[in-house]
Parts: C-alpha cells; sequence; structure tokens
C-alpha cells in the first residue's frame, strides 16, 4: 500500500519537483498539505502541519520543503507523531539542531532522510567511480548564479539563518563531500555581506585533506546570464569536469555520461528504500563545511542588495 505522504510548504520546489515525484512513484500518495499561503488543486489543504496531524487519521510520511530554519519544529512534530520524515537541503540551520532530530527518530523508529538532490543528478556516481584509485591534487569549484533569477523575491534567503549563496553553494559541497574519499578542512575563507543583509552573496574558500589535496570553491550569486554549476577535478592522470549542477561528466574534455534530470524520483525511491529497511540517512558533511567557513571567514561588506 503507497504510503499517506504530507508536503509542507507549498511554494518552489514543492511544485516544481515534489509534487511531480510523488505523483510519478506508486509507493507514495500525496494525501494533504501543509501551509500558511498555498494549496495544491484536488489535495486537502491545512495552514499548519499539527492542524493537518490532528485531523488526518494516519500519515506515514511528512516531506518538508520549508525553509532550513522553519523545518525543526515541524520535523519535531512529525517525528512525535510517529511519521518517517524527509528535509529538504540543508536539513537545518545547526549542526545540533539536526543531530537532536536524528536522535529522536532514531528513538521513535521512524526514518529520517536529510536529504541532498544535487546528490543524485546524472554524473556524480560516475565521476565517484572515475576518482576511484587516482591520486588528487586539485579540485576547482565554481558555482555562480544569479539570485535575482533563480530565487525571486525569496527574502529568507538573505536572514542569518537562510545560508545566502551557501543555499545553491551547498549543493555543489553535497556532490564534493559525497565523491572525495577523506575529510575536508577548512584552510581560509571569505564573505561578501551586503551591508543591508545577514547572509552572505558572494563567497571563496580553500580546503586541504590529510593526503595535500587542494579545493578552492567560488561562490557568486550576482552572475549575470547562464548559471555556472562545475567541478573541476586534477588528477595526476587526467582531468575530470563536472558540469550543469553534476549532469555532465567531460574527462579530458570529451563527454563521458549525461542523463535527463531525475534527481528528485531518485530522492523519493531513496526514501522509500530507507523505510523499508527502517533506516535513516543523515549525513551532515556538506553542512559542517559551510559552518566551519562561518567560523574562520573573513568578512566584507558588499553593496547593498535589492531585488
Ligand atoms: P520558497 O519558494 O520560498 O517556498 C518555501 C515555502 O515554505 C514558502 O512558499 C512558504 O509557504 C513556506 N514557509 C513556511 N515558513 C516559512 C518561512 N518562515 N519563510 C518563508 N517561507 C516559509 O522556497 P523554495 O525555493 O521552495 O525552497 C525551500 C527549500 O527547498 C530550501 O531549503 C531550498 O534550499 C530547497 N531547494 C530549493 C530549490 C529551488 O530551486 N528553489 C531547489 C532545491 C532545494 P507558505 O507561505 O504557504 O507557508
Amino acid at each position: 500500500m503507497a504510503l499517506k505522504t504530507a508536503l509542507v510548504g507549498i511554494g518552489k520546489i514543492a511544485r516544481d519537483q515534489h509534487i511531480p515525484a510523488i505523483e510519478a512513484n506508486p509507493e507514495f500518495e500525496l494525501v494533504a498539505t501543509a501551509s500558511r499561503n498555498a494549496d495544491v488543486e484536488g489535495i486537502p489543504a491545512f495552514r499548519n502541519l499539527a492542524s493537518l496531524l490532528g485531523s488526518i487519521s494516519k500519515v506515514d510520511c511528512v516531506s518538508l520543503c520549508t525553509p532550513p530554519a522553519a523545518r525543526h519544529s515541524d520535523a519535531r512534530l512529525a517525528v512525535e507523531a510517529g511519521s518517517h520524515v524527509m528535509l529538504e537541503k540543508p536539513p537545518g540551520t545547526t549542526l545540533a539542531d539536526v543531530q537532536e532530530l536524528a536522535s529522536l527518530a532514531d528513538k521513535s523508529g521512524v526514518t529520517l532522510f536529510a536529504s541532498w538532490h544535487s546528490r543524485e543528478a546524472a554524473s556524480v556516481r560516475a565521476t565517484r567511480d572515475w576518482l576511484q584509485g587516482r591520486t588528487v591534487r586539485e579540485v576547482r569549484i565554481d558555482w555562480k548564479e544569479d539570485v535575482r533569477f533563480w530565487h525571486p523575491g525569496q527574502d529568507w534567503i538573505w536572514q542569518a539563518d537562510g545560508f545566502g549563496v551557501f543555499d545553491p553553494g551547498i549543493n555543489a559541497l553535497s556532490i564534493l563531500t559525497a565523491i572525495h574519499p577523506r575529510t575536508l578542512v577548512v584552510s581560509e575563507a571569505s564573505l561578501s555581506i551586503p551591508e543591508n543583509r545577514d547572509a552572505p552573496v558572494a563567497a571563496q574558500m580553500l580546503l586541504h585533506d590529510s593526503e595535500g589535496t587542494k579545493v578552492s570553491v567560488e561562490l557568486d550569486w550576482l552572475n549575470k546570464g547562464s548559471p555556472k554549476w562545475d567541478i573541476r577535478i586534477l588528477a595526476d592522470d587526467g582531468e575530470a569536469l563536472l558540469r550543469d549542477g553534476g549532469a555532465r561528466l567531460l574527462v579530458d574534455g570529451e563527454e563521458t555520461v549525461s542523463g535527463p534530470d531525475r534527481e528528485y524520483q531518485a530522492l523519493y525511491e531513496r526514501l522509500a528504500g530507507l523505510i523499508a529497511s527502517g533506516s535513516s540517512d543523515v549525513d551532515l558533511a556538506p553542512m559542517r563545511i559551510v559552518s566551519d567557513v562561518m567560523a574562520v571567514a573573513h568578512r566584507e561588506v558588499a553593496p547593498p542588495f535589492a531585488w
């Protein structure tokens, strides 16, 4: 029988990806939504999760598509009600927030899935396989897009707990930490923060690992024109370039892997698998890098930002 699923926070990602992915997967059935201002046609709608859980007799699964800071209390509520929970990325505001949820889910015997959609991009696994047995000297990440195009009017993203340019940038870090075999440590970092906002519009950082691999990361939210979501890996015997957010892999300039975008279909397949096996998946490695950057970064004041 399909898992009765509630979706919370009906905004851009819920409409663009979660609803189509749930509809396409017979293991899930969308039974209700909770959103302060938005509904999905034909689906029972509630203004908050508490009233949803109080009205619908059995909710197997709650998928949270709200901004990170709004997610913790709902996740707690859902776990305490005995529902499995999927979290959008980044899974929370602080590491401890998410660790606390993970132990609560564990005690309650439900699945907690901290999803990282970019890890499901078509060429990420092939890149990890290409890296096996190779000596990597350097990794260069460029993650540059236009915030006005990709996040129009999303004021939450500029709050201190909204992650700023790390909202997209953490996608790159989620791929990096999935393909790189060793822990990455932040060596130095700098942030540009608009004088009228609390979160960065650009960031640069250098990371290293215990074998001497160096990783440089440039995040920029004022990039005009086509976005650049690239990870370039320089190994002793060749170069891999993961383009378009993980969709395409070029090895020594030749495209070797590409495929359709089915990141969210893959996330819901993974969620079904975790629930079936009674396990959770909560990997905080991408968030830990952001947290460490925030701890050491030099701050520069940037011009005020207006939509
Ligand atoms: P969004 O368009 O702003 O939608 C989020 C929705 O959550 C809002 O429409 C709002 O609906 C609800 N909400 C509840 N509490 C809120 C609060 N305190 N502040 C603002 N909204 C609140 O954002 P989104 O782009 O869907 O992003 C949501 C999450 O998905 C983020 O963590 C983001 O990183 C992730 N994500 C986004 C994308 C993307 O392309 N946009 C891609 C992948 C992942 P109500 O007003 O009806 O409550």
